[in-house]
């Protein structure tokens, strides 16, 4: 029998599975230790009641004859699609149009998906450190090349680093490559490029042929005005790229799954039109976002949900700024937590894991090592503001004392 020999290449995925070892052991040996998770890359305060009256409405409706609802349209019903192209767009100053706005189950399926498109030679560059989606759909592909364990590094990928030495930016590639993903605000580093500082890649991709694959997930973050909440902001964007969005981390739909991804009708790759084979990937592969999701995701979009779900992005931010400012404090070198739920900080001689032991031993906070990010990623680590107000200022407070 034949299988898809790629998914042997890829290496185990070890970063959360070593963390929850560490810290089953630590428990083990110091049970009367309380042990803060600042770790989290999930939300973690509950739907919102906006939401929850939409939910229960929809419900009430799929048990009536008259208002039941089968299977979804394959590509969202129109009151979604008109409402994202409405709120999301029109209403930033940017042309996209509700029937270029494909609704899906969440942007790690349409992330993953994506490279469906792209012909098994496409070259692809990630930022270095990088949610390990981007690389790892590739890697089943076939498109990674090899990889080499001792480096972290595979023969075809392009990787962009993003260190302190460059602000996070991602600089230029050498080599020119067919799909760019970069996600912005980006996860893990925290940080945001600019609407000046897409806009070199928008000029890049559009001059060399290459698509840009944005991933906008933690939009709802944004405070820096500077920085556009979507890649449609920046001018010359619509011939060159894709954007995926999320209702994961704007409004706590981790557990109930919904997102969409943008494909604009001007983009075309090799003289192919993305947008009519994402439409016919989506229509063959899936069978829509289930009608109550939808109707929960227009609720995000109501006055009351708007209002309920800033008070949530405040209280994350909140958690997020006290870490970063804590951490400052403590001398630690820091970026992120502005535009961001995610602080990412410098560990100085210590390497990214060493950097976990000891802030577990010594202060029993857990974080994720910046190395299970990319090989740029090393002697970094991140905390997130997912966790309570209460444990993040006790976290912190311990970091200051005995970190
Ligand atoms: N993109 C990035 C950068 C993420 O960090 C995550 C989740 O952590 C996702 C996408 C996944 O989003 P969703 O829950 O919509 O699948």
């Amino acid at each position: 029998m034949k299988i898809n020999e790629n998914y042997q290449k890829l290496p185990g995925s070890y970063l959360f599975s070593t963390i929850s070892k560490k810290v089953k052991a630590f428990q083990k040996e110091h049970p009367e230790k309380e042990i803060i998770r600042l770790g989290i890359g999930d939300v973690t305060l509950p739907i919102v009641p906006a939401v929850i009256k939409a939910l229960h409405q929809a419900v009430d409706e799929m048990g009536n004859a008259s208002t039941f609802h089968g299977y979804a349209p394959d590509l969202g019903y129109p009151f979604l699609r008109e409402t994202i192209a409405r709120e999301d767009y029109e209403k930033r100053g940017c042309d996209v149009k509700a029937d270029e706005i494909f609704i899906s189950d969440g942007a790690k399926s349409d992330c993953g998906n994506i490279q469906e498109l792209f012909g098994p030679e496409a070259r692809i560059a990630v930022c270095d450190p990088v949610y390990p989606v981007y690389v790892d759909s590739n890697v089943m592909a076939g498109r990674a090349g090899e990889y080499d364990p001792s480096s972290g590094i595979w023969s075809k990928v392009i990787y962009l680093p993003c260190t302190r030495e460059n602000r996070f930016v991602p600089g230029l590639p050498k080599e020119t490559p067919d799909m760019i993903y970069l996600c912005n605000p980006s996860n893990p580093t925290g940080t945001a490029m600019t609407g000046k500082q897409l806009k070199v890649w928008v000029d890049y991709a559009n001059e060399h042929d290459a698509v840009i694959l944005y991933d906008a997930a933690y939009e709802a973050y944004i405070s820096d005005r500077e920085v556009p909440h979507s890649i449609y902001e920046v001018e010359g964007a619509k011939t060159c790229a894709i954007e995926f969005r999320s209702f994961s981390k704007n409004a706590g739909f981790t557990g109930m799954r919904l997102g969409f991804t943008v494909v604009p009708k001007e983009l075309s790759f090799g003289g192919a039109s993305l947008h009519d084979m994402w439409a016919r990937r989506h229509g063959t592969k899936y069978n829509g976002a289930p009608y109550i999701q939808q109707k929960a995701g227009m609720a995000v979009y109501s006055q009351e949900g708007r209002r309920e779900l800033a008070e949530q992005v405040a209280y994350y931010m909140r958690n997020a700024r006290t870490i970063a400012q804590g951490l400052e404090e403590a001398g630690y070198e820091v970026a992120g937590g502005v535009n961001s739920p995610y602080v990412w900080l410098h560990t100085g001689k210590l390497t990214s894991w060493e950097f976990f032991d000891r802030l577990l031993e010594n202060a029993q906070v857990v974080g994720t090592p910046g190395s299970g990010f990319g090989p740029s990623g090393e002697h970094y680590f991140r905390l997130t503001g997912f966790g309570t107000y209460e444990n993040t200022v006790k976290a912190i407070e311990r970091i200051k004392t005995y970190g």
